[in-house]
């Protein structure tokens, strides 16, 4: 159980998100920023197999081709970088029953202590924003 990244993997998810339905203009700025980088079938099942948060593909599209700013690129950087230094349990930190794919912010601050991150499922990642941010 649990669901392990492997770098492999990592960097076939940070290669790029062809296939994936996406605008036209997204696709434009995909196509402009991935000039050069070829997916092999492997890579390409791999990214078929998996159901993307918006969250994981936009950390892994490429850094420069979205006009982010500021605390937009803030955020990113920080969900990398929390990913890349919290270890990922084997259960989602709420319901304790499915495995974590989601890093979620707890404070709402988004602060660079990996105390004020969870690991969630998906159905936790989303409850746990829309009571965040929908009501008091
Ligand atoms: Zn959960």
């Amino acid at each position: 159980m649990g669901y392990k990244m492997t770098p492999e993997h990592r960097a076939n998810i940070s290669k790029g998100l062809k296939g994936k339905k996406q605008s036209p203009e997204h696709i434009e700025k995909n196509r402009l920023c991935h000039t050069g980088i070829k997916h092999t079938e492997e890579a390409k099942q791999k990214m078929r197999g998996r159901v993307w948060s918006y969250e994981t593909r936009m950390n892994s599209t490429c850094e420069n081709h979205h006009n982010w700013k500021g605390d937009k690129v803030k955020y990113r950087s920080l969900h990398k970088w929390v990913r890349k230094y919290s270890i990922q349990p084997s259960l989602c930190e709420i319901c304790k029953f499915n495995p974590p794919y989601d890093i979620s912010n707890i404070s709402g601050k988004y602060t660079r202590k990996l105390s004020d991150w969870q690991w969630l499922c998906r159905s936790c990642h989303r409850l746990y924003d829309y009571i965040k941010n929908g009501k008091t």
